[in-house]
Parts: C-alpha cells; structure tokens; sequence
C-alpha cells in the first residue's frame, strides 16, 4: 500500500464529486440513433461532457464515433479500464432527483453514480494518482468509456473493431472481489404444430415471453370445463407444486392462471416456473389423449417442473469453476395451432455443442419439436485464478479491504463478456445494495475513493 497514493486520491475528494455531478447531470439513457450519434444525443451528450473532463485531467481523449472515448497515460498501454456512461432509465419512485445529484454526508444519489459513472470517475483517480506520484511507467494505462452498456454493448463492438484488446481489462461495472468467470449461454427457440379436435380441449396457453426470466405467471383456455368440477383438482395440483391457481368460467370455456416467482435466468432456481407448473396443471385435468395433450405430456417430460439443471434433459453438468449448468424453460405459448417454445441455459465450462446442444435437440426431436434456425451456442467467459492480473486484483483488494479475495464466477454476462482476458473487479462491495437500475441509487464516496486507491495499487504493481 502506497500512502502517496492513498493521500493523493483522499485530496481530490472535492474534484471528484464535482466531476460526478456533472456526469450524473446528463441523461445518457438510450434513445433513437441521430447522425453521428448511434445511442442518441444523451449518450453523445456524456462523452462529450466526459472528454472535457478528462482534458482537464491533462490527457487527451479520442472520442471513437461516440461510441467509446479512449484516454492513454504512458506509451505502449498494457492495461485497461472499461466502465461505461450510459445509464438506464430512472423510472419512478425516487425520493431524489436522478439527474441532479444530491449529496448527503458521506451519500451520494443520483442515476449512475454507482452504475457506472462514479466507477469511470475512480479510475480516471487512479490514473491521475499513478501519474502524479509514480510518474511514467514502464507500460501505459489506457481508459475506455463506452455508451452502450445497458443495451447491449454495441459500443465495445465497434470500439473493439476499431482498437485492440490490450493484454488485461479491469471493469469496475460489476461486483468485488472480482469476477473472473462468466458462464456461457445456449438461448433456443423451438416449435411444433398440435391442432385438437376433441370437445374439452386446451385452446390457449400464454407462459412467460421472455427467455432470461422465469415466468411468473403463467395462463390457459380451455373449452368446455367448469371451474366448480375441477377446482379441488386444481387446487391440490397447484399445492402440490408450490404456485397460486385460479379458475374463472368464462361462457363455455374454462381459464385458468397461475402465479409462480419470477427471477432472472441465470438463477433460475431462486424461482418458481409458472408454466412448468401449468403444464401439469392441465396434464390433472380430465382431457382425452389428443396431439396437444400430447405435447404437453412431452414437454413436461422434458422440463419438468423444478429441474433447473437440464436433469430430463440429459445434460445437467458442473464443475468447480462455474458451478452447475441452469435451465430456465422461459417461454411458452400455444395459439391452437402451434407451440413456440424458448429456454435460456447458462453453461459451464465443459459445455460444447457436442453435450449441451445435440442431445438438446435429440431429445426435443422425440417429441416432434425442433430448433427455429442455427442457435448458437456463446463461449464461457474466463481467465484463470492463476492469471497474473487475477492474482494482483485480489492481492490490493485484501490488502485495502481486510477481506478474503476470492474469484466470483457468475450466471450473467458483464461488459468484458467478449473481451479477451478481462475481468469485473469492483465497484460493489459484498453483501451490499447500491439500488442501481432502481430508485434511489446511491454511492458512498469514501467507498468510491476506496476503490479508486485498489485501482492505483493494480496499476502501480503492473505497470511499474
Ligand atoms: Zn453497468
């Protein structure tokens, strides 16, 4: 620990939130593409904002299309920050305003001021603190901010086709201590035709519409029952299943809906799927054998309910790196002509094409499903513990923090998922909550200093 360092980064507390609230103060939420603005003008609007400041700072940034801004200190960069200045957009709620950052003490709230432009901001006091206390080093430091982050980093890939990767990347856009393996991800769509005849047969069905979300809810039509002769049926069935089932007769038909939990994909298991349980829901009811009870019957064979790991599947796997496989079956809808079908997988290390995606499709051909066009399996992101920028991140992060440095490895993707060798470290502390995406999202600035003087220590360690 370098108390030069640490001093330099304390002494420009005042500077620091003053940058920050300039940031903050612009909306850099997504809109329509203008001329020359491929994120909008919020998005153009910060870069531009964030240009200045870094020309303040004494370097001289290069503004790539308005995607990305790129800022160099010292010759032959080997290092590289990536966070980013667009936000989401702040929705309601707040307590504060979102893009006029109030500060309270220690506090400060405002949009992006933990997601992701205090993080920018650390970073560029790390580099000021390097270069003002080191002087040159022996290999240059290099900051990217992009502005596309939240939408799904079209910046980096037009940053990237532009510029090389460096050798290592540290985003603070994501968690401490730091996250060095992201799963892969298998994402399908599959569908079949089934057309009933019978007189009480399913009509409609609508589960979840989006792949990376475990349906909540989850609700069907069904010609000719009534709600007083099957609700005890129903009722045991649903809990059984650990979900919430209600009936309503509606003329000759009868609907049904029911209520699960919903989470995000990549922890599936944190959740309760709607439409697997309505699947067996309707599987309870007295329905003859027909094309779409059929289906059903496959389908629940096939993703049973609670199997987040691709059990029936045949292709649960783990390993001690990123865990196990997850399956969140996430879509469903049937129109009385076609099932459509979606899951989202998140994959470990030994997932390839040969054990994840073959006997998916083998399985899924046993029941007269099959995959919609080519999908593509996406690589897991990961650099080994053994890494020297892995070992070095963790080391200044014990060292500042008291805390064990351990590797995370995660279900999502973050903004270095395509970016060879990089990983997430910081800003977020463990077991803390920063509401970002949420209202109210705050920071608190002595933590952001903080994690601005493990940044300095990464760089003085790795690039002196
Ligand atoms: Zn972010």
């Amino acid at each position: 620990m370098n108390k030069a360092l640490c001093d330099h980064i304390d002494n420009q507390r005042a500077r620091f939130v003053k940058d920050l609230a300039r940031l903050v103060a612009v909306d850099s939420t997504r809109t329509a593409p203008l001329p020359g603005m491929p994120f909008g003008e919020g998005g153009a609007i910060a870069l531009g904002a964030a240009a200045e400041i870094l020309s303040q700072h004494g370097y001289e940034p290069v503004n790539y299309e308005n995607y990305a801004l790129e800022a160099d200190f010292g010759d032959a960069p080997d290092l590289l920050f990536l966070a980013h200045l667009d936000v989401v957009p702040a929705g309601d709620d707040w307590t504060y305003e979102p893009f006029s950052m109030t500060e309270e003490g220690d506090r400060v709230y405002g949009r992006g001021v933990t997601d992701d432009k205090g993080p920018a901001l650390a970073a560029l006091l790390a580099m000021d603190a390097c270069r003002d206390v080191l002087g040159q080093p022996k290999t240059g430091v290099r900051l990217v901010l992009g502005s596309g982050e939240e939408t799904g980093s079209e910046d980096m890939q037009h940053y990237f086709s532009r510029r090389p990767a460096l050798r290592y990347t540290v985003s603070p856009d994501a968690s401490f201590p730091l996250i060095n393996l992201e799963k892969g991800r298998f994402a399908p769509t599959f569908k079949k035709k089934a057309v009933s005849e019978a007189f009480i047969r399913v009509k409609e069905i609508c589960g979840g519409a989006t792949q990376n979300i475990v349906p909540g809810k989850a609700t069907a039509l069904i010609s000719h029952l009534n709600a007083k002769n099957v609700a005890a049926l129903v009722g045991e069935a649903a809990a059984r299943l650990g979900v919430e089932a209600r009936l309503e007769n509606r003329g000759e038909d009868l609907s049904i809906l029911v209520k699960g939990t919903p989470a995000h994909a990549s922890t599936p298991e944190a959740g309760v799927n709607a439409q697997t349980a309505l699947i067996r829901i309707l599987l309870a009811l007295p329905l003859r054998s027909d094309p779409v009870r059929e289906t059903l019957e496959g389908l629940a064979r096939l993703f049973p309910h609670g199997d987040t790991k691709g059990e029936a599947l045949g292709i649960d796997m783990a390993d001690d790196e990123s865990g196990a496989l997850t399956l969140n079956f996430g879509v469903l809808s049937y129109d009385g002509e076609t099932f459509a079908c979606g899951a989202d997988l998140r994959l470990p290390l030994a997932a390839t094409e040969g054990n994840v995606k073959d006997p998916m499709a083998e399985k899924l051909a046993s029941i007269d499903f099959a995959f919609e066009g080519d999908p593509e399996l996406r690589p897991v992101h990961y650099v080994p513990p053994t890494s020297p920028l892995v070992k070095t991140c963790l080391a200044a992060y014990e060292e500042f923090t008291g805390q064990p440095g351990e590797c995370l490895a995660i279900g999502g993707g973050t903004y270095v998922h395509d970016v060879p060798g990089g990983v997430a470290f910081g800003p977020e502390f463990p077991g803390r909550d920063y509401r970002i995406h949420g209202a109210d999202e705050y920071a608190d600035v002595p933590e952001l200093l903080l994690s601005a003087k493990i940044y300095a220590e990464v760089i003085a360690r790795l690039c002196y």
